[in-house]
Parts: structure tokens; sequence; C-alpha cells
């Protein structure tokens, strides 16, 4: 069976998960006239970061899935955090990860519309202006086993409020001094019902609607109606909203006419190891310059990802195998790891980088003498062919990959011992030279010439194999390695401890005196290939032809560190 055929019975094995059952069942019901609509809602308060895209896959799939549409509305609602740069940025990651929206709406759209809401439950005596402030209102929100207790201005005449409210908008009034709040139950079990604010006052102005507005709109407030005048059917959000749920649907019985009601339904979020993933914590690494940007290659963000080397199949296959559930969990680094070397295992070829060089001679190959030898783009794939690479007398190898004295089950060079060059010769060491400290700065080794490809020897084994780029033939290239980006596991909740305090030292390694061949001269920023032996590496925006920068993506998985651990 092919890998296609394979992973497509995978799919159709694959039960539904509790959404797409909900999903389904209201569409067996006749639900919402057979619609299927949802939204993505970012805040463009900060860039998007991997958990952002387990909604996106959500959203967007779902509508694909049952023929419906999902529209991008950005949640604009707080004027003080919001900008264009970030409107720009979260449009890019989604197309990045291959989804379309149907529309962009922003949440700022509907701000008359929920105004003239607010004004209709005013008159209805379901909302009030209150005064207080807001260390008042919180002293008598009581506790979830202890009721609130009643404001003072809970009720006031329709009329008063009408005004307050007004003015509230026009400037008049400053800011913090009086809130719209929906007259719902103080003693609600619920403390989201008792008596939520609607309405607060911001002075800023407004990167859409300038100074129009003065009074803007809660999250709960705007979230739901403005899922409403869409049309919105399946509302997706995040667990920690379930208690907001019953205001969500409050608010829409006091708007809506008809059957049609959009329904709000949460999913676990993704939490991961060894990073953070709240905007917030992630502006402060950007602002403190603890990062180079939202796009360094430690952080969670997608534009990050993506200059790390990550491909959007790779996250999609990895938001694919963790699923949604109800249940909070934090997932492990390495599965996301694990999907990117599934996926460039596939795609990348395979190209000699030599990390941290020291020179291999081989004593009796000719001097002046080169030839080509044949190496396999990608085993994986033999439609991506062949290349000739350039073999000489003088060789850059990995400085770990000779030893003088080794230890057990080392099969690298070791006086005496014979590996096979990749792709080429077995050679044989015979040798080092050290400088005045004792320290390596050549290694010695003499070849077989009957054991390359095509000659009598050439499937003589020997136990190991190492990679090579031949010296005047390579390029010089900078390497940045990273690493996680905290040293805790969960770093966003630990107690007593600021997560900055937490943060890895060694996460960026910077080796400037690598050798690759020359193959990569006319790499690409984003091109992605696999060092063989070492990891996947993908070229760096920062890289130009005369100074060539690769970003490790992920190791391979290496054996012998594992060995060395023990
Ligand atoms: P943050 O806490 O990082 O600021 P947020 O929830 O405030 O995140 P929004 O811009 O409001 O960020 O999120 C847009 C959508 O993405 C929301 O539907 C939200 O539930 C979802 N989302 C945000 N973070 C995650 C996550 N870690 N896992 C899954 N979905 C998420
Ligand atoms: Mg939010």
């Amino acid at each position: 069976m092919s890998f296609t055929e394979n992973s497509k019975l995978k799919e159709n094995k694959k039960s539904l998960n509790f959404i797409e059952e909900i999903v389904e069942n209201d569409l067996r019901e006749g639900k919402n006239g057979g619609r299927v609509q949802t939204r993505f809602p970012p805040e463009p308060n900060g860039y998007l970061h991997i958990g952002h895209a387990k909604a996106i896959c959500l959203d967007f799939g779902i509508a694909e899935k049952y023929g419906g549409i999902c529209n991008l509305r950005f949640d604009d609602t707080n004027p003080v955090k919001e900008d264009v740069e970030y409107v720009d940025s979260i449009m890019e990651d989604i197309r990045w990860l291959g989804f379309q929206w149907e529309n962009v709406y922003y949440a700022s759209d509907y701000f008359q519309q929920l105004w003239d809401f607010a004004v209709k439950l005013i008159k209805e005596g379901k909302a009030y202006v209150d005064e207080q402030s807001a260390e008042e209102i919180a002293k008598q929100k009581g506790t979830p086993t202890q009721p609130g207790i009643n404001s003072p201005y809970r009720d006031r005449p329709v009329e008063e409020s009408l005004e307050l409210f007004y003015k509230m908008n026009s400037g008049e009034i400053p800011e913090g001094k009086m809130v719209l709040r929906a007259k719902i139950d103080m003693s609600s079990p619920n403390m989201h019902l008792r008596d939520p604010i609607m309405y607060r006052i911001i002075h800023l102005p407004h990167h859409r609607t300038g100074t129009k507005w003065k009074a803007y709109p809660m999250y709960d407030f705007a979230h739901g109606q403005c899922d409403y005048f869409e049309g919105v059917t399946h509302s997706l959000c995040t667990l920690e909203f379930v208690p907001h749920r019953p205001l969500y649907d409050w608010f829409i019985d006091q708007l809506a006419d008809g059957d049609y009601r959009p329904r709000q339904i949460e999913f676990n979020r993704l939490n991961m190891t060894y990073t953070v993933m709240s905007k917030r914590k992630l502006l402060q690494l950007v602002q403190e310059k603890r990062v180079s940007g939202w796009d360094d290659p430690r952080m969670p963000t997608l534009c990050g990802l993506r200059r790390r080397g990550y491909t959007p199949q790779s996250i999609r296959n990895f938001i694919d195998d963790i699923g949604y559930t109800r249940y909070e969990a934090i997932i492990d680094v390495s599965l996301l790891e694990h999907s990117i070397r599934e996926d460039l295992n596939k795609k990348d070829i395979r190209v000699s980088g030599v990390l941290d060089p020291i020179k291999l001679i081989i004593t009796n190959y000719p001097e002046g003498k080169e030839e080509t030898v044949t190496a396999v783009n990608n085993p994986e794939d033999e439609t991506m062919g062949t290349r000739e690479v350039m073999f000489s007398r003088e060789l850059w190898i990995e400085r770990d990959d000779f030893m003088e004295n080794p230890p057990k089950k080392y099969f690298r060079l070791t006086p005496g011992n014979e590996v096979r060059l990749k792709n080429a010769y077995i050679v044989k060491c015979t040798g080092c030279k050290k400088d005045e400290n004792g320290n390596v700065v050549e290694v010695y080794a003499e070849y077989d010439p009957t054991t390359r490809s095509g000659m009598p020897n050439a499937n003589r084994k020997v136990k190991g194999t190492i990679h090579w780029v031949s010296v005047p033939h390579s390029l010089d290239a900078e390497v940045r390695l990273f690493d996680r980006l905290f040293l805790a596991e969960n770093p966003g909740e630990e107690k007593d401890k600021d997560f900055k305090e937490l943060l890895n030292p060694n996460s960026l390694i910077v080796k400037k005196n690598c050798k690759i061949e020359m193959y990569l001269k006319d790499a690409q920023p984003f091109d992605s290939f696999q060092f063989q032996r070492i990891g996947y590496f993908n070229v760096d925006p920062d890289s130009t032809k005369d100074h060539l920068i690769f970003n490790r993506t992920v190791a391979l998985k290496d054996s012998w560190s594992k060995i060395k651990q023990r």
C-alpha cells in the first residue's frame, strides 16, 4: 500500500471529534437552515502563535468539511492594545497555513449595531449606567458561594441611564467614571451573570474608527452579538469561556427574533511545554529584547516557526494528531518536533554541512586530483534524483568524528579504524597532528581506491559512515542552533517565579565557521535541507550570497548523544 493510500485509510477510520458530532447532529436536525458558518476571531494585539493555529484549523476546517463558510473577524474592541501591524501579520499567517476566509470583518464594523442594541436594553430596563468605581463594583460582586449586592444605581430611571450613556460616548465623562451594566441577577451562582459590564469609556483613538467612539463594548457584550449579526452558527472557542456561555446566550435571547441562534462550543486550548503562549508574555519578550522579534525562530509564533523552518503541513499534521477535547492538557513540544521531522524527511534534499570543522587529509590520494561522486538527493523519494559532489584530497569533517582515545562503541575515525566517507571511499585513519596545547588540528587517513560506488569493493561494509565537504569546493556559512526558549516545562505557571527568570541562556548558539557543500551557494531564504547526520536546516532571511546563514529547524534523532548520556 502506498503512503497516500495508507493515510487516506487512516483519515476515513478516524472518528469524528466532539465538535464534528455536534455539527453533524445540528445538520441532521435541520438547524439554522442547514447552514454551517464559523469565524476566527483574533484580537489584533499581537502575532498569532501555534495555539491560534489550533483554533484556525478547527474554524476553517469545520467550514470546509461541511460546505460552509468561515470569516475572519478582528476583535478590535480595545483600542489601547491594538494595531494595524498585527492585522496584516494575522492575515499573512492564516494564508500561510493554507486557509482562506470568506469575508474580513471587524467587531468595530458593528459598533453602531451594538450601540443600538445597548440602547434597546436600557429602554427595556435591562441595562443601567453605574457611576461607582471599579473597586466598589468588585466589592459588591460577592463570591461564588455568596450572593452579590445590588448597585445603588441599579434601579435608576431609564431616562437617566440613557442620558448618561450618551454622555459616556461624547467625551464629557472621564475614563473610569461610569460603565454600562446589564441588569441580570446579582445572586446568580454564575458570577458572569451578576450585572456584567457592557461598556466602558476609553478616550484613545481607535485604529479604524478614530475618535468617533468613546464608549467601547466589552468582549462579552460584543462577541456573541457579532456572531449573530454575521450569521455564525457554531462559535468555537477555548474552555475558559465555558462560564461565559450563559451570558452569551442571555444576550442572544434579548436580540434574536427568529429560530436562528449562534451556538458557543468550547474546546481545550493548546498548551505546550518549554514555551509560553500568552500574547502578553510574548510581547514582553519582544519589548525587552529577550528575543530578536516576534519572528525569532525560538518563538512559538507562526512567523517564528516559519523562520525556523516549520512547514504549514507539519503544523497542520501536529494539530490533527493532538485533536480536540474538553480537557486541558499540556502537549510535549517533542510531538511538534516529530511532526516537522516527518514532513521534512519526505521533502528535503540531503546535503553535507560541517558545523565544527577539522581537516582530514587523505595522504595516499594524489595531490591536485579531484573527482565527482554521486549523491542520492533523498533516499525516501527516488524521483528527487541524484547529484554530483566534488571529492578531493583534503576534506572538512566534524571534529566529533575523530577521537584519539575513543570509548567503546565509537565507530568513527580513530587511529587504525576504517570508516566510509558518505557516497565515496572507505578510509583508514592513520593519525593526527596536534598543536602545542595538545589540540588536534589535522587528521590523516589513507583511502582504499577500490571501495567507491561502481568499484569491486563498493559494498564492503564498515561500521561507521561520516559526512564530509571537500575543502577546495566548500563554502563558509553561519549556522544558528536553537534550543528550548525556557528551562522550565511550564514557565508561565511557575509559582513565585517570573517566567523571564526561566529563560534558557543557551537557547541560541551561533556557529560562525561552518563549511557547506558548493551545491548550497544559490540557496534562498526559507529553502530547507537535511544536513546529513545532523538535522534539518533552512536558510534564514538574514542570509546573503556572501554570508549564508542557516537555522537549525530540528535535529535528527541522534543515537550517539543518547549513548553518551548513559
Ligand atoms: P492570548 O491569551 O495569547 O492573548 P487570546 O485568546 O486572547 O490569546 P485571541 O486573539 O483572542 O487570543 O484568540 C483568537 C482565537 O484563538 C480565539 O478563538 C481563541 O480562543 C483562540 N486561541 C487563542 N489561544 C489559543 C490556544 N492556545 N489554543 C487554542 N486556541 C487558542
Ligand atoms: Mg482573547
